[in-house]
């Protein structure tokens, strides 16, 4: 099927469950979160800086709002003709109290992790100047909970995604040469993603080589790349609006003992981890598969990061693969598998692929080989 921004767009399923009679705290619920607002309503306008919004969407039972300003009107009726679009023009915050007063909000549910202490402040204040008697309601991943689960569209949007991504990384790993250095490759990697067509990229490329190999979100510097030391690579596009997230450490030459060694770990833990993988089992669990395998080599401390992610329309998203953290994993899941071992001073492993779970267990969506 032909994937476009539009086709891509996931259908704004809580609005079905919250139009049904359900059992919320609330009856107004004020979405803030970027990549939320996008999942329900399918509008992609951007929000910037932390402390800038490019809209808000309101849910109640009967209605459903997007209000933004003028510089996202045109772009908010386009995209999100399923929307009763709002634009403020004045005080936010008072606009919001007319909005509610229109809605006969009582109880409004808002995100926790985005409305801030200052926003809330101002919010409860302009409610008490206009007397109106409403409640906040602090919420946690309502919608991150529905966007962990992708339906076929996101599935094919991630799959193309992670293919761009792929396919840019083959034409790249033949023109690997000693001499170049980390910045230069990331370079070349981004500018690969964005010429085959990534809408951006889900993250700056991670380009990590010889020592610097042993910080695993290590930033690309002038260091110039030498045969038989790990090479570290760790990047992904945007297209449609559909992350995709892929690492992988190479040699240059022959490597050295500790890497093959390493190695081998690093991917028989991956490997017993996607094995593991299917509806039921708990992300702590597959976590802890890789976890002990590679404790019981000897490399235990070396691993300090939770094994992997949900990928979607934000490259870090649930369900979270973590001793700290806990989901049960169901049927059209996305997660990276992405065990590592680092050691200071000579480098690190790290192998990343991308799984959706599928009634059989984990199907690996990457095609090249780790
Ligand atoms: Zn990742």
């Amino acid at each position: 099927m032909k994937v476009n921004s539009t086709s891509a767009r996931p259908p704004p399923r809580i609005l079905r469950q919250t139009r049904q009679p359900v059992d919320r705290p609330f009856d107004t619920f004020m979405v803030l979160i970027e990549e939320n607002r996008r999942y329900l309503s399918g509008f992609t306008g951007q929000d910037g800086h932390f402390d800038e919004s490019a809209g808000m969407l309101f849910i109640t039972e009967h209605r459903q709002l997007l209000v933004t300003d003028s510089r996202y009107e045109l772009q908010a009726r386009t995209e999100a003709p399923e929307f009763e679009i709002l634009c403020y023009k004045n005080d936010l915050a008072s606009s919001l109290c007319d909005i509610l007063e229109d809605l006969k909000t009582k109880r409004l549910g808002f995100e926790a992790a985005r409305l801030s202490f200052r926003n809330h402040q101002r919010l409860q204040e302009q409610l008490n100047k206009r007397g109106l008697k409403i409640t906040m309601v602090p919420t946690e991943n309502l919608v991150e909970t529905l966007r962990a689960v992708k339906d076929p569209h996101e599935l094919d949007a991630i799959r193309r995604s992670l293919a761009l991504s792929e396919s840019v990384f083959d034409r790249f790993r033949v023109k690997l040469r000693p001499g170049l250095t980390e910045k230069a490759l990331a370079w070349t990697l981004e500018k690969g993603l964005r010429e085959a067509g990534a809408d951006s990229l889900a993250f700056p490329p991670i380009v990590a080589t010889g020592p610097n190999a042993a910080m695993p979100h290590a930033v690309p510097t002038e260091r110039v790349v030498s045969e038989s030391e790990p090479l570290l690579f760790d990047w992904g596009a945007r297209l449609n609006g559909y992350c995709s997230d892929i690492s992988r450490t190479l040699v240059l030459g022959t490597p050295d003992a500790t890497f093959a060694a390493v190695y081998q770990v690093v991917r028989d833990a991956q490997q017993m981890a996607i094995d593991a993988i299917k509806p039921g089992v708990t992300t702590r669990d597959v976590d802890k598969i890789a976890r002990d395998h590679i404790a019981s080599k000897g490399f235990g401390e070396r691993f300090g990061h939770s094994l992997g992610h949900g990928v979607g329309i934000a490259t870090h998203e649930g369900p979270h693969l973590s001793p700290l953290r806990s989901t049960t994993l169901e049927i059209g899941m996305v997660t990276t598998v992405e065990p590592g071992i680092y050691i200071p001073g000579w480098g690190g492993v790290r192998l990343e692929n991308m799984v959706a779970v599928t009634e059989n267990g984990a199907v690996v969506l990457n095609r090249s080989p780790v």
